[in-house]
């Protein structure tokens, strides 16, 4: 038997936690045993001296374990269970392409998403775009379409790490969200509670990511890798380009229509088809799909050619409630904004820099995105058409294409592209699309 206050006095103390006093913490947290000014005092004294990995992976299973976690033995799949989860960001919309490609090679992916965070957009809101589409199935409609298309994404349901959800809140109000232990500890217990076979984690890097600096992006995935890898789920992690928009738009509704472009070859914008490709060969690989990534990479081109991958993204769609032509008539069932039009640069000049977190705002301003938890998403608005860094913004090519509701909300967002957008004769230093992988080995 423990008492909290002597658990949150050890680790302020600098002291190493065990596992033991971990698991009697977050049992507290899940039965309410706990109080709230006790899981704030808790969070600080990390904040101040961090976890070492053993009590990371001690504070993410118990978080995992103080719900609900899956099993899909009775589903009997025919492959690996695979997922990938990323750190946020804007115009990112890989895990509509990546989860179909994903299953066309073999993959069954449950993925659980979560909605816009800040300045990052979220999966659910984009699919909750297509009319119909249940975000919220039952397990066993979760389970069936995952064995039929061999993806299903939906939202997170409330049995599925609930620590995680009570220390989240306090963390919230409490600034203890940016700390790399508590950070590792809630994205996993949440994604590790899916029972899955093997974790593919995209970490955002740059201007738009949710880390500060490429170190900082570079520290929480070593410490994702050993954590998750610790806890017995294989993972690794890809530090991948935020400094730009990734796809060439932003915004629900225009969102889902790249990607559905995207699978079915009408338009590919290549930033987003080298890190698609990338974070998916290494799913193929982990789940032992692929025997390297040069091999995953043929087998994904051929799914994405023949038309194997958009089949599963539309049996995703029909299987949850989602109109059956959808792949075919997108454009007839996305919702269009009213004022649809360019805006140019102030004076032409090469794009030498984003704020593609200043953009990730401009979309929740337009509606597109929450500011609280109650707020109702405008999935029409957003931009596309996007200028890409290093291209040359003139009075022929502009910025984006902004999708308004009206024109004042269009006159807004197109001072915040101008604003965000740097354009001029400053030298543009290119980032590269991937800047690495960490392997459970490379630790
Ligand atoms: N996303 C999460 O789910 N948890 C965090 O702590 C930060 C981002």
């Amino acid at each position: 038997m423990f008492l909290p206050q002597e658990i949150i006095r050890k680790k302020r103390d600098g002291e190493v936690l065990t596992t033991a006093e971990i698991e009697f913490f977050i049992k507290g947290v899940a039965d309410d045993s706990i109080s709230d000014s006790q899981i704030g005092a808790f969070a600080m004294t990390i904040f101040f001296n961090e976890m070492t990995m053993p009590e990371r992976i001690a504070l993410t299973c118990a978080m995992r374990d103080s719900g609900m976690v899956m099993n899909w033995e009775h589903m009997d799949f025919s492959g690996p269970i695979v997922d990938k989860h990323s750190t946020g960001g804007v115009g990112d919309v890989t895990s509509l392409i990546l989860g179909p490609l994903v299953a066309a090679c073999g993959g069954f992916v449950p993925m659980i998403s979560g909605r816009g965070l800040g300045h990052t957009g979220g999966t659910l809101d984009k699919l909750e775009s297509i009319p119909g589409y249940n975000i919220t199935p039952n397990n066993a409609v979760f389970g069936q379409v995952t064995k039929d298309a061999g993806v299903a994404i939906i939202g997170q349901t409330g049995d599925l790490a609930p620590a995680d959800k009570r220390v989240y809140a306090v963390r919230d109000i409490t600034a203890t969200v940016d700390n790399i232990s508590l950070i590792t500890a809630s994205i996993l217990s949440k994604k590790l509670a899916a029972g899955l076979d093997s974790l593919v984690m995209d970490v955002k890097v740059g201007s738009g990511a949710f880390m500060p600096t490429y170190e900082d992006s570079e520290a929480l995935a070593k410490s994702i890798v050993a954590v998750a890898n610790g806890a017995g789920t294989k993972t690794t992690a890809i530090l991948t380009d935020m400094n730009q928009v990734l796809a060439s738009s932003a915004g629900n509704a225009l969102e889902v229509r790249e990607s559905v472009r995207f699978l079915t070859g009408e338009y590919q914008n290549p930033r987003l088809y080298e890190i698609t490709m990338t974070l998916c060969a290494e799913m193929l690989v982990l789940g032992g799909l692929a025997e390297s990534s040069e091999q995953a990479r043929q087998k994904l081109q051929a799914v994405l050619d023949d038309g194997r991958a958009a089949q599963c993204f539309a049996k995703m769609v029909t299987g949850l409630g989602g109109p059956k032509d959808f792949v075919e008539n997108y454009d007839h069932y996305l919702e269009k904004a009213d004022i649809i039009k360019p805006v140019f640069a102030a004076q032409s000049g090469t794009v030498y820099a984003m704020d593609t977190r200043a953009i990730g705002m401009a979309v929740v301003s337009m509606g597109g995105g929450r500011r609280v938890s109650t707020d109702t998403i405008d999935y029409a608005v957003g931009f596309d058409d996007f200028i890409r860094l290093g291209d040359i913004a003139d009075q022929e090519t502009p910025l984006a294409v902004i999708h308004a509701r009206n024109e004042s909300q269009w006159q807004e967002a197109a001072e915040a592209l101008r604003k965000a957008i740097k354009v001029g004769c400053e030298a543009y230093q290119s980032t590269p699309d991937v800047y690495g992988q960490i392997r459970a080995e490379d630790l």
